[in-house]
């Protein structure tokens, strides 16, 4: 596993300031060395579970870069520290076989670096595919993204640029297609994905090498993310690339976020009514089994009096996680709000229902909530309605009023 940084460099204050800010910010251990001799001694001893190397090109005992050829030896993937980085110093930094260069220069340069190290954690066990019928632009650009931790596919032509992209469809990221290919071009690739894949979902950067300046608007107009010219430096393409990924990584966070509910990281109310009316419209079609649960914690508001409201948001995410691991991935949980959380039971009839649930009940009438020595159990009534009615809100009307009669029975149990 490899789950480990290791920083060579002189600078002791420096060491410790990058130390603290990735312990801070990656689970990542830290592993350091302040000379070359110390370096080798660590790619000796924990060689193999180094993820990155963070190099300093200057070290008492190897004051060339000499570390840099040291890890590409080794095999393992670094980035290096650079003072300065005037035109002399840039076109030695390119030629090195290092995934980028950080500046040093305080806050902004950590970040940089920070997200470099995200990335490359996020796009371990992901492909990313360049389609280009020319071998020396496939090695050339699969190199950097082999560089940026992407599992790389490469195709010679659009058709089997398309093909590949098929098979591997929820494992691609990104994709990196050359405008003129005998047969299938790179837009007619692109259009052809876009009407899968959008440009929220997947990162598409055009390429060409003829210079022609109308190419970069074709392609962006049919789709691709972005374009880069074969002759750019390395520097640019990596930054493109980072700068698309980024954007995808931006996306999905706001997705998340609009589909869950905050303190628990169930889904929300809204997610509930969305994605349940396709649910219910899928049963009625497939004539499926569906019931839908409203639950609700006894007593509650005793538990913030007693106790205290962080105690109580304890108590609702103890709720919310026995919930998601004792239902199953087809079933729909959400929280509906405050103590109130409503489920949507996939393919289950009013037994099967009634067991599942009372199951539930049970696990979290038993489950304890530690605060400060104290001990804090709480319990759930629970409303079911079995069977499709028209519209889900009539269904969730009915479970609610099931769950009324639960809490006037005397609380703990399931009404139906
Ligand atoms: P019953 O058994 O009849 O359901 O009684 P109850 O006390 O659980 O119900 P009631 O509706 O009277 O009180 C619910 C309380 O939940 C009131 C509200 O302050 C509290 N609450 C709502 N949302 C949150 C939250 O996010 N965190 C915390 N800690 N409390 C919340
Ligand atoms: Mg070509
Ligand atoms: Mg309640």
């Amino acid at each position: 596993m490899q789950d480990t940084i290791l920083i060579v460099e002189d600078t002791a204050f420096f060491t410790k300031v990058l130390t603290n800010q990735l312990r801070k910010e990656t689970e990542f251990r830290i592993a350091s060395a302040t000379c070359y001799a110390e370096a080798v001694r660590q790619l000796d001893r924990i060689g193999e579970r180094i993820f990155l190397a963070l190099l300093d090109l200057n070290l008492p005992d190897a004051p060339d870069g000499e570390v840099v050829t040291l890890m590409a030896e080794r095999g393992v993937r670094s980035v290096v520290f650079t003072g300065t980085v005037d035109e002399p110093r840039r076109e030695l930094l390119l030629q090195l076989p290092i995934v980028d260069y950080v500046v040093k220069q305080g806050q902004s340069s950590v970040d940089d670096l920070i997200r470099l190290i995200h990335h490359l954690r996020a796009n371990s066990g992901y492909h990313a595919l360049i389609v280009d019928d020319s071998s020396t632009a496939r090695r050339h650009f699969g190199g950097m993204l082999r560089d940026l931790n992407f599992d790389v596919l490469s195709a010679s032509s659009g058709e089997e640029g398309l093909s590949l992209y098929r098979q591997h469809l929820h494992n691609i990221r990104l994709i990196l297609v050359d405008y003129a290919m005998a047969g299938m071009g790179g837009v007619e690739m692109i259009r052809a994905i876009r009407h899968d894949a959008s440009v929220d979902d997947l990162a598409i950067l055009g390429i060409s090498g003829t210079g022609d300046p109308t190419l970069a608007a074709n392609f962006l107009k049919n789709g691709a993310s972005d374009y880069v010219a074969k002759n750019a430096t390395r520097e640019e393409v990596i930054t493109r690339i980072l700068i698309n990924l980024d954007r995808l990584r931006h996306v999905a966070k706001l997705k998340y976020a609009a589909t869950r509910d905050y303190l628990s990281g169930l889904f929300n109310r809204r997610y509930f009514f969305d994605s349940g009316e396709a649910l219910c419209a899928n049963a009625r079609r497939e004539k499926l089994d569906i019931a839908v649960a409203m639950l609700d914690i006894d007593h509650f508001k005793q538990v913030n009096d007693r106790y205290g409201h962080k105690v109580g948001d304890k108590v609702i995410i103890n709720v919310a996680n026995i919930m998601q691991q004792k239902l199953r991935e087809s079933d729909l949980v959400a929280r509906m709000g405050g103590e109130e959380f409503c489920i949507l039971l996939m393919g289950a009839g009013g037994e099967q229902a009634s067991d599942v649930l009372n199951g539930l009940r049970e696990q979290i009438a038993a489950s304890v909530v530690e605060d400060n020595g104290e001990a804090i159990q709480v319990t759930i009534s629970i409303g079911l309605h079995v069977g499709l009615r028209d519209s889900l809100e009539q269904m969730i009307h009915l479970a609610d009023e099931a769950l009324y009669r639960a809490k006037n029975s005397g609380r703990n149990r399931l009404c139906s």
